[in-house]
């Protein structure tokens, strides 16, 4: 089997597999984007974006990736004359911190290595010595595959009165997020994760209180002129038309579906992953507690390289994985388990990887894995 980008067996950790429906959803002649119909797409994204926060608030769409609406967020709510507390423990966290440190000259980070979970002891000290404007977090730090627990920082934020303000990039219809019940400020999804929707837009929610809060901060993405257009189904620039067509589509797959529903299938997924990780003999990455349930972060088995591995999967088998970002480039592979990815995906890669172990000799038990995976099917 060679490598073909059109029937492959696609589980990187975004942009995801894209349903047919949505695809066609695309294929439309141009349309005007401040006539009519176009506004009546515009309006039912609107209607239909609680759906994927699973909340309502002031939500808009920008034309541009997810880290549109991190520079879109952070550029208008990041205090310039208080602190704010950036979180780290990966690729993605690191970057929050880029950004964030554009905008702001008061920025106090706290850190974990890569894959280990926050120290949320010294986040809350941090909080506690006051001055703090906002606290900026990843969700789901998708090069690590681990889920922070914003349950264990969501109430000291509130205490102090912060703005909580959410990469949710990888996380948003993948893994819960109580928007309400933690008192989070904003959050930014990217349209090419758990919604599986292509890539190119970035959806964020904001509160009441983070609408009042905004201040200007770039010109293309000021959220108070996105949502000032929204409130009249338009938006302030030309949009990426065939992607909002897209989007539409998507969330109304993602509405057809549930919300409660793609969340528990993403988990049932992800736990039998890592069960077949475990059968073949290999090691997750992250610390297993915080295990994220849409992407699984796999060390590469000693001796066995991406050339070994993931190189194999892709030229071999036809299947893609990710893999590792940074200093962790070769050392593992990530499998993505979000969106509309299903079983017959996660059948076909793990029995190509019991092939390659068994190969290699280093397969404990044939047909191991397999069966991990299928005693979790539904
Ligand atoms: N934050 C997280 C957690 C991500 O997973 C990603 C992309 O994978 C980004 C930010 C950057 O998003 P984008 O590449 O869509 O700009």
């Amino acid at each position: 089997m060679t490598f073909d980008p059109e029937t492959t067996t696609f589980l990187i950790a975004g942009p995801v597999r894209i349903h047919p429906r949505v695809l066609r959803a695309m294929s439309m002649s141009s349309l005007n984007h401040r006539g009519d119909y176009f506004h009546g797409i515009v309006q039912e994204i609107r209607e239909l974006l609680p759906v994927l926060f699973g909340a309502k608030g002031h939500q808009v769409v920008l034309s541009g990736s997810g880290t549109s609406g991190l520079e879109a967020v952070y550029s208008a709510l990041v205090p310039k004359d208080r602190r704010t507390l950036v979180l780290a423990n990966g690729n993605f966290g690191e970057r929050t911190n880029e950004i964030v440190r554009r905008y702001s000259a008061h920025v106090t980070t706290v850190s974990a290595p890569w894959g280990q979970p926050l120290p949320w002891d010294e986040a809350t000290a941090e909080l506690a010595k006051g001055d703090v404007g906002a606290v900026c977090v990843v969700h789901n730090e998708t090069s690590v595959g681990l889920a922070n627990d914003l349950s264990r920082l969501a109430p000291a934020v509130r205490a102090s009165g912060a703005l909580f303000l959410v990469d949710g990039i990888s996380a948003v219809a993948g893994i819960p997020l109580p928007i309400d019940a933690w008192g989070i400020d904003a959050v930014v999804a990217g349209s090419q994760k758990g919604l599986a929707a292509p890539a190119g837009l970035a959806l964020v929610h904001l509160s009441e209180r983070a609408r009042a809060a905004l201040h200007p901060g770039t010109f293309y993405l000021d959220l108070a002129a996105h949502l000032a257009s929204l409130e009249k189904n338009d938006t302030p620039w030309t949009p990426a038309v065939p992607l909002f067509l897209a989007l539409r589509e998507a969330l109304l797959l993602l509405r057809e579906e549930g919300l409660e529903h793609r969340l528990e299938r993403t988990h049932r997924l992800a736990e039998a992953t890592r069960s077949a990780v475990d059968a073949l003999g290999l090691a997750l990455f992250p610390d297993r507690r915080y295990a994220s349930d849409t992407v699984t972060a796999v060390r590469n088995p000693d001796g066995m390289g991406d050339a070994a591995v993931r190189k194999v999967l892709e030229r071999e088998y036809n299947v893609l994985v990710q893999g590792g970002q940074g200093a962790l480039a070769g050392k593992i592979f990530r499998i993505g388990h979000m969106g509309i990815a299903d079983w017959p995906d996660l059948l076909v890669t793990v029995a190509a990887l019991e092939r390659i172990l068994g190969k290699a000799g280093r397969l404990p038990a044939p047909g191991a894995a397999l069966r991990a995976v299928v005693d979790r099917m539904p």
